[in-house]
């Protein structure tokens, strides 16, 4: 039984809702804890008006949500579901990066066939749907032949789920691939076919800025946006987001560079962070946090108790103007236990891992609205008059209420109807792990 049923008409109104002001467009009203109180008028599937709480029409049908919490749909700009749901046939004994690169790399060239990878896929997007996610952006492994095989499936599942999920796709890659040309440019004509975007993974190559090079001559070229994964370590001499960041400026690159992880930037000293702080901001790169992921993986050694939280320098980059955003990063395969591309969960977990409270005025813009627009959506995941009633209501009212508890009974209402949010049963997947 829900907390509330939905009125089924085709204009409505939630009355006495509570909203995150810093996802909601061309509304102004008194904040506190960065919520404000509205009603909103819904008509068509689509949000007609945002109104001060109790302004609406009274003779309008509708639903009094006494002060619940509504936000608009989720962005989830970094995740993995080509090796999803994985864990069961391939764990990662050591829990540490190294095991989970062995171990997907073994799971991938013995068992990811475009049947294996659509399977995973598709249960993973129902999570995420069921989730109240309308974005997503997923990186592919894309080292030979399974760029191949997992881009065309990609394609597949943006149209089959178009409308739910909107999907995006980048190349993952570690960049010393890069000059390999025929395996680099048949990657970059399947990329292109496909509409996907260039990524990688750095490291301290000797001759990283040539490579890097080749990366923004080669997007540039092809109209390309870039997704990296970048410094995703402990070792503090491992640095190469400034590299990145002046790699961007030196090929006047204009197209949108995001990076994720940039774990090792918390080991730095303080001057020599600030230093690449202010060239990631001058370049306009965007940083995606990937707390529960970079959690579990980061400082772990046998024995003994982690020192460090694994996030990168979150506050600082967004001090500086960075646009910054926390995602899922994986679920349940050998770079993490856990998870099920579950927003809600992402965020109550970033705030504890990277202090997002006190306030939390700005919290939801984290994993709403900013991601959106680093995607290239202004028009998803926000509340604004005209545009569609995809909303995500919640058995809460104010932040400990929402913080404390994992929100399983919200409601997600896309084009103005609640949608069903049973979750797949992981039973379905056994016969993969056969
Ligand atoms: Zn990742």
């Amino acid at each position: 039984m829900s907390f509330l049923s939905l009125p089924q008409d085709d204009r409505f109104v939630l009355r006495a809702a509570t909203l995150p002001a810093v996802a909601i467009v061309g509304f102004d009203a008194p904040a506190t804890e960065g919520l404000v109180k509205a009603d909103l008028v819904i008509s068509g599937g689509k949000i007609e008006a945002i109104l001060p709480a109790g302004q609406a029409e009274a003779s309008l049908p509708g639903v009094d949500v006494r002060d619940s919490m509504v936000w608009p749909t989720f962005a989830d700009m970094h995740t993995h579901i080509d090796k999803g749901h994985i864990w069961d046939r391939r764990p990662n004994v050591s829990g540490d990066f190294e095991g989970a690169l062995n171990a997907v790399r073994t799971d991938r060239e013995a068992k990811w066939s475009a049947a294996d990878v659509r399977a995973r896929m598709d249960f993973s997007l129902r999570c995420a749907y069921a989730h109240g996610t309308s974005l997503l952006r997923t990186h592919l492994d894309s080292l030979a032949p399974q760029h191949r095989i997992s881009f065309e499936v990609f394609s597949e599942m943006r149209d089959a789920w178009k409308g739910k999920v909107e999907i995006q796709a980048a190349a993952l890659f570690p960049l010393d691939a890069i000059t390999d040309e025929a395996y680099f440019s048949d990657l970059v004509s399947v990329i292109v076919e496909h509409k996907g975007l260039l990524g990688g993974l750095t490291q301290m190559w000797p001759d990283l800025d040539a490579r890097l090079d080749i990366l923004f001559r080669t997007a540039a070229e092809n109209g390309l946006d870039i997704d990296l994964h970048v410094d995703e370590t402990q070792a503090r001499e491992v640095l190469t987001l400034r590299a990145i960041a002046e790699a961007k400026i030196r090929n006047r690159f204009d197209g949108g560079v995001t990076v994720g992880h940039c774990c090792s930037l918390a080991r730095q000293e303080d001057d020599v962070a600030k230093a690449t702080i202010d060239v990631v901001a001058k370049a306009g790169l965007s940083v995606v946090s990937l707390p529960m992921c970079n959690m579990y993986l980061q400082d772990r050694v046998a024995g003994r108790t982690p020192r460090y939280r694994g996030v990168t320098l979150f506050k600082e980059l967004a001090a500086a103007g960075v646009a910054t955003a926390v995602s899922s990063d994986n679920t349940r395969d050998p770079f993490y236990a856990y998870g099920d591309l579950d927003p809600v969960e992402v965020l109550r977990e970033a705030v504890r891992i990277i202090h997002l409270d006190h306030p939390l005025d700005e919290a939801p813009c984290f994993v709403t609205s900013t991601p959106a627009d680093i995607l290239g959506r202004p028009d998803l995941c926000r509340i604004a008059a005209g545009g569609s009633a995809d909303l995500v209501i919640f058995n809460a009212r104010r932040w400990s209420e929402f913080l404390s508890r994992p929100q399983a009974d919200r409601i997600v209402m896309r084009n103005g109807k609640g949608i069903d949010r049973s979750l797949p049963d992981y039973r379905e997947l056994d016969p993969l792990y056969a």
